[in-house]
């Protein structure tokens, strides 16, 4: 155990230093949104040895007693395993779709859409859920797709925790957080 208390304000810059975070088997923790920590948390992960450090910013830290090179890349010591299926989130739902309406295709102005409407009885799953933009949704309405007479690009089902991965693995990080930023960080469960 070393001291890791290092005064943010004697390190100009710092802030912009986060650390990649990857898992025992040197994958991202997470792609999407990407696994990165500050690096007060890397760190302190690093002198709790939970982590390796794999790379590291030319920027260093100084402490009374020690001198240390930021982290940019880590690595977990134990292997967390991605639960087998990912929590019904709407962040969730997006990825699954690709950030798509599943109606139309656009990727504007997006929300979702109870495929059985929730008047018919339709329940808030992953089965009945898809991402539609606002106007594909309010013309949807509360009719079913026969009613409506449109269209779903892919039905409605649950998704694996490594097909998610592999879906976010196809957008930029920068792109994402530029553009997604209020999504990356809100993984706030749907309503059952
Ligand atoms: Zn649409």
């Amino acid at each position: 155990m070393g001291n890791y208390s290092f005064a943010m304000n004697k390190i100009p810059g710092a802030e912009a230093c986060p650390a990649l975070v990857l898992n025992a088997d040197y994958r991202p923790l997470s792609y999407f949104p990407l696994s990165i920590w500050h690096w007060q948390s890397a760190l302190k992960a690093a002198f709790m040895e939970r982590v390796d450090i794999i790379a590291q910013y030319d920027r260093e830290v100084h402490s009374p007693n020690v001198t240390l090179k930021l982290p940019s890349v880590i690595a977990l010591r134990k292997f967390i395993k991605p639960p087998a299926k990912p929590a019904f989130t709407r962040f969730n739902l997006f990825l699954r779709d690709a950030f798509t309406c599943q109606y139309c295709g656009h990727r504007d102005d997006l929300t979702y859409d109870h495929v059985m409407p929730r008047r018919l009885g339709g329940r808030t799953t992953w089965q009945n859920i898809a991402t539609a933009c606002a106007p594909c949704n309010l013309r949807k309405g509360g009719r079913t797709l026969e009613q409506s007479g449109m269209h779903l690009r892919a039905h409605p089902r649950q998704p694996g925790s490594y097909e998610l991965q592999e879906i976010g693995r196809s957008f930029p990080p920068n792109y994402l957080h530029d553009s997604w930023s209020d999504y990356l960080y809100w993984d706030a469960e749907l309503e059952a």
